[in-house]
Order: C-alpha cells, then structure tokens, then sequence
C-alpha cells in the first residue's frame, strides 16, 4: 500500500484532535475500545477476547521491534453535548458582531422592489458584479410595471454582466408582472407569498424579508452552509435542513444579523478553499481549525476586502463601513 496518499489525511485527523482539544468537541473513537467495552452477549464477549488477544500479540510484536512498551491510546474525550455546543455557537455570534458590528446586505438597494430583483440577479456571481449592473437597470425600469413592460431583448442587454441572463430576464419579467398583476405593484412582506414570485426560492425570500421588512430570517447561501458545518451546528448539505438546524440553536431576534456576520466572516476569512485560520478571530471556538492555512503571517495574506485593504463590494456601503466601496463598471454603461 502506499503510504503517500495518507498523508493529508492523517494532517487532518491532528488538526481534528487539535481543534477537539481547544473546543471540547467530540473525536471520533477507534470502535475496538467499543469492542472491549462490549458487554452482553458470549459472542461479542468471544470477538472481544480476540480482539486483546490480537492486541496483546501485536503490542508485543511492537515492544520486540522496538525495543520499548507501545505508546498508550490517549485518554477518550467526551462528546460535545448539546448545551455545550449552543453555548459555543451563541460566542461565535458575538464574538462575529464585535468583529462585524458593521456587517450589512452586501447588495445595493433602495426599496424592497430592488433588493428583490438584486438577489435575483446574484445567482451564480458575485455581489459586486450586482452592483455594478443595477443602477444602469433601475434608472431604466425602476418599478414592477416598467420591467414588466420591457421587452425580453432589451432586459436581456441590461443584466447580461450578471450572466445566465436569459433565464434571469424570465424570472424579472415573470415576477415583475406577479407583482403588478398580484401585489397592486408592491412586494409582499410574507415568505408564503414571495416564494410563489417566479425565479424566487427560500433563500431570496429570506433575504428580503430580512432586509427590507424587518422579518427575521436565516439565509443559507453558500458561505454560510459552509461555515455552519465548519462550526459543528449541521451535518447538512441541503439549504433547508441547514436553516432549520441552525433555526434552532439561535433565538429569532438574531437571525437576520446572524446571517450577514457569518457570511461577511466566510467571504473575508474563512474562504471555501483555504480558509485564513492563523488570522481568524473565532479559531479557539472552532473544530474545524486546520483546514486552511494557520501560519499567521501567511494566513493574513489571504484576507479580504477591508480586511485584507481592498476595495468592498457595494457601490454605496452604509455610513459606519470602514472599508473603501467598490469601483462602478468599467467601461462605464451609459444611461439611456
Ligand atoms: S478560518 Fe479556520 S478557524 Fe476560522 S472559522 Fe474558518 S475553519 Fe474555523
């Protein structure tokens, strides 16, 4: 067998055990101590007694080849309970909101029509490339009924640096006309109402809800499903499961802002290839501590935005950002 290819794997399990150690969190125990633990049946008490006997005969073939006693197994730790891990969830969102006491929605919006068709629009790209595209959009169709109008070619040239613009036009002129036909041209305020808007899932529901009514809300997007199975709050890979997973641990009243700090920390910190961990703030609350980069010189070297000196993502931030706002397009689109 190969030995190389066990290595990352074995960096992984000591960058596992070490995070374990600084969070109390739960390792995962080799099953023939459950073996030797097993009590009941003669045939469970037959396979454990060969089980030491195998032990037995392989620690001595150790102690022989080297010459000494074979290390002992490491104490075993005890689980993460329950209570322990929401009480290490609840420290990570404070110590996010000291780090974060600005974090906001990163899309640019000045009613709830347009943070809607914004959320839409980032889909499969970034918030800034949102940005940049929006105010040449809403200077041309600012209300449901002008979109509702446009024809599909022309919306089509307006949101194309959005990319998957055919589908994206669908879905606006879709929801511009649920909204002039349905809402008497206002977006409704509940989440039972937004989903049935063509293009609109949980995920932007949320997101509006959250930012321009008020309503708290968890949205999982991709950084903060990462970042909620790298804290230990859900196992799940499906958005909905993760919000109800994490709906759970945090009291209602925190949802919204919740949502921003973690996906503000996954977009500046903790990022899905190499996470900053030797300049992450929250390290000794986290299990996942290891996964990225933990030499801190080298791990502030991949911060980012105002973190890491650089320019953010909206246009117009709100006042207490301290970092730089974003560049509009360049060439820059002329208003027609
Ligand atoms: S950067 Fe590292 S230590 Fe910080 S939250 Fe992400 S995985 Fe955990």
């Amino acid at each position: 067998m190969n030995a190389t290819p066990e290595k990352p794997a074995a960096k992984k399990a000591v960058a596992k055990k070490a995070a374990a150690k600084r969070t109390g969190a739960a390792v995962e125990q080799a099953p023939a101590k459950k073996t030797a633990a097993g009590k009941t049946t003669p045939a469970k008490r037959a396979t454990a007694k060969k089980t030491t006997a195998k032990k037995t005969t392989a620690q001595k073939a150790a102690k022989t080849a080297a010459g000494k006693a074979p290390a002992k197994t490491a104490p075993a730790r005890k689980p993460e309970s329950r209570v322990a891990m929401v009480r290490r969830a609840r420290r990570i969102n404070r110590e996010l909101a000291e780090l974060y006491p600005y974090a906001h929605p990163e899309l640019d919006f000045t009613n709830p029509f347009e943070l809607l068709v914004a959320t839409v629009l980032s889909a499969q790209t970034t918030d800034l490339r949102v940005n940049q595209t929006t105010p040449h959009l809403f200077a041309v169709c600012p209300t449901p009924e002008d979109m509702a109008a446009m024809p599909p070619e022309k919306l089509e040239e307006l949101i194309r640096p959005t990319g998957f613009f055919r589908a994206k036009t669908k879905s606006l002129l879709g929801l511009s006309a649920a909204l002039r036909d349905r809402f008497g041209g206002e977006v409704p305020g509940r989440l039972e109402d937004l989903v049935t808007l063509p293009g609109v899932g949980r995920k932007t529901a949320n997101v509006v809800l959250g930012n321009a009514f008020g309503v708290p809300g968890i949205t999982v997007d991709t950084h903060f499903g990462r970042l909620a199975r790298r804290f230990g709050w859900t196992t799940a890979e499906d958005a909905e499961k993760v919000e109800a997973d994490v709906a759970a641990i945090f009291p209602k009243s925190e949802w919204t802002m919740l949502s921003h700090r973690v996906v503000f920390h996954g977009r500046r910190v903790c990022h899905s290839r190499k996470p900053a961990c030797g300049a992450c703030a929250i390290a000794p609350l986290c299990p996942a501590y290891g996964e990225g980069e933990t030499d801190p010189e080298k791990a502030r070297k991949l911060l980012k935005y105002e973190l890491g000196g650089q320019p953010g993502q909206r246009l117009k931030p709100p006042a207490d950002y301290p970092g730089r706002p974003a560049p509009p397009m360049t060439p820059p689109v002329a208003a027609s």
